[in-house]
């Protein structure tokens, strides 16, 4: 770490550079204040942004509008969704489409202009509309819009610790893994916009920085968290080739207008009706993860513990032109989809709860702000396909919007110094450590996956949950005080990036187990084998998570009463 600390100043910081970020601030851009985004990779090409299919809903279809996006949100949240931040996302989603337009970003057409709209799983209306070129096709244009727009953008800064003072949030610190200087910011207001934990889990199809650093973050610095009990699974990514685990194979798929593909098991038999006999493939995310499951657990399973899909009989040139980029990749890394089944299997894909919100992007700590996949209160138990982009645009617009009128009416932030002379010494210390003692980095995040697999996984029961606790105490107050670097440079040392995000990811792994284990029913991807019915009496109730002491404190509360309206 270079011994002079640099200092960055700001109205409005946003951390993180997906579609939350970047949209928070062109938001608060577009309202005057001057804004500093940083990214620990590079804006617009990391988190799971650049990873999306490219399906955002947003109502334009006559027969279709926001109470209907609302009702199936709320439904497929298992009842768990706060109206008011549900409706406030699917308000905004068509206004937001229409700006992303502006700004560059190509959606697919129909003849006379208008938005070509299909139905998803889940969904009964023709809601969901089509990024061109995926998530690149969206993070991209956002890019260079915040370019061009005057953004201050700051790439490889890793945000460690929010910074306080004694009006809630004062800025932020971390460390420059370009330079290894430790960098204190200061701002007005900050946005979280870190993405997901997927990275918890040891197949998960997200992008491989998604580990969770602004729930972390939000605890340490006093936030409440919401639902995060909830880790959606993706029913279908590749477990074979090796070269290619955790590339999810889309829904879209099984649309009849493609042929039809179909789920099968280890036998070539189809299956997915077993598991809801209306919906079949086109049923909700969790329902399929878990029939895959328990083909697997049946012993009808593929000899890598997954099933297949086959397209074999779809329609080739109507299926290409929906997962172009998707087709190309797998075709260049030697898999045609046409010419063998897929082995498939489910992997972690999405983070359902997080950091509580109200419907301005406000959390409980003064200045502090938070959208898209790191924030709770929408998803409810189980999130609806191609909601997470609707949700990341429209919820960073309103952040960007709250938080520049939040830094503006404030005096400017008094930091106290202390605290980031604390994480200083923290990352200090670990640079620091003799690495012939130690352990290794890579070992522990793996010893960490594999128990949030097999323990926190698809299927929990409390024997599990508690031994999963109980390990990962281990870690945290053994294991990772034992942890030693074997790079000391200061300069790009992606070790010690990765030790600082493993430090988040137990945290996260604590979070998520604990709720898990105080949720004693199933409901929506959550599902315990010794609860396995749903049981609204006793947990129609969000559990918030708190930091007392260091310690992951829940509390359950009731989900807040709507105060009505024509939704
Ligand atoms: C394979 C895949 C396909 C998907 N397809 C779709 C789809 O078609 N439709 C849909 O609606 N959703 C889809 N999703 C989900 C959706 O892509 C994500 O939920 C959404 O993009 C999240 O956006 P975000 O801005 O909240 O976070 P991200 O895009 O994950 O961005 C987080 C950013 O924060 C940065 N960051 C993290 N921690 C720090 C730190 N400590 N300091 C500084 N920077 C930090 C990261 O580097 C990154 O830039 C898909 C997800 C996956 C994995």
């Amino acid at each position: 770490m270079g011994d002079q600390g640099d200092r960055i100043q700001a109205e409005v910081l946003v951390v993180g550079g997906g579609v939350a970020g970047l949209t928070a601030a062109l938001s608060a851009r577009k309202r005057g204040a001057r804004v500093l985004l940083v990214c620990k990779g590079s804006t617009g090409r990391s988190g799971n942004t650049p990873m999306a299919e490219g399906a955002i809903q947003a109502c334009f279809q006559p027969d279709d509008d926001p109470g209907q996006h609302v009702r199936e949100t709320l439904a497929s949240g298992r009842n768990l969704g706060h109206r008011k931040l549900v409706a406030a996302m699917a308000e905004r989603a068509p206004a937001c489409v229409k700006e992303l337009e502006d700004l560059g970003v190509e959606f697919r057409k129909e003849e006379d202009g208008s938005f070509f709209q299909y139905v998803s799983a889940g969904i009964t209306a023709r809601r969901s509309l089509w990024i061109m070129g995926g998530g690149p096709g969206l993070s991209l244009p956002l890019l260079r819009a915040a370019q061009n727009r005057g953004v201050n953008l700051v790439d490889d800064l890793m945000v460690t610790r929010l910074l306080t003072g004694t009006a809630g949030v004062a800025g932020a610190c971390g460390i420059n893994l370009r330079t290894g200087v430790f960098t204190v910011l200061e701002a007005g207001a900050v946005v979280l916009a870190t993405g997901g934990n997927e990275v918890l889990y040891s197949l998960s199809d997200a992008s491989l920085d998604s580990t969770g650093d602004g729930t972390a973050l939000a605890w340490h610095a006093g936030a409440e968290l919401l639902d995060m009990e909830f880790i959606q699974f993706f029913p279908h990514s590749l477990v074979h080739p090796e070269s290619l685990r955790g590339v999810i194979i889309p829904e879209e798929v099984y649309f009849p207008e493609f042929g039809g593909g179909r789920l099968t098991d280890g036998t070539g038999a189809p299956f997915a009706h077993r598991y809801d006999p209306e919906r079949g493939e086109l049923t909700t995310r969790d329902v399929l993860a878990r029939g895959i499951l328990a083909e697997v657990a049946a012993g009808r399973g593929s000899a890598r513990g997954g099933v297949f899909i086959d397209l074999r009989s779809c329609r080739r040139e109507q299926l290409v032109e929906m997962i172009p980029a998707l087709y190309r990749y797998l075709l260049a890394n030697g898999v045609d989809v046409f010419a063998q089944p897929l082995e498939v299997a489910p992997s972690a894909h999405y983070q359902c709860g997080g950091i509580r919100i109200n419907e301005r992007a406000e959390t409980c700590i003064g200045g502090l702000f938070a959208a898209g996949e790191c924030t709770g209160g929408i998803d409810g138990a189980n999130r609806l396909a191609s909601n997470a982009l609707a949700e990341g645009v429209s919820f960073g617009t309103i952040a960007g919007e709250n938080a520049a009128c939040y830094a503006f009416a404030r005096e400017r932030p008094d930091q106290d110094p202390a605290q980031a002379g604390l994480e200083r010494a923290r990352i200090a210390e670990v640079m620091d450590r003799r690495h012939d003692a130690g352990l290794d980095v890579l070992e522990v995040k793996r010893e960490l996956q594999a128990m949030m697999s097999d323990q926190v996984g698809l299927v929990r029961c409390s024997t599990g949950l508690v031994e999963a606790l109980v390990g990962l105490e281990k870690i945290r107050d053994d294991m990772l005080g034992r942890m030693a670097l074997q790079h000391r440079g200061g300069r790009y040392n992606l070790e010690l990036m990765e030790y600082l995000e493993l430090c988040n990811l137990v945290d996260n792994a604590r979070m998520v187990a604990s709720a898990a284990l105080a949720r004693r029913e199933s409901r929506g991807c959550h599902f315990r084998s010794d609860f396995p019915e749903e049981d609204d009496a006793a947990w129609r109730r969000n559990l918030v998570i708190t930091n007392r002491d260091e310690q992951v404190v829940i509390t359950g509360v009731g989900i807040p009463v709507c105060d009505g309206g024509p939704l």
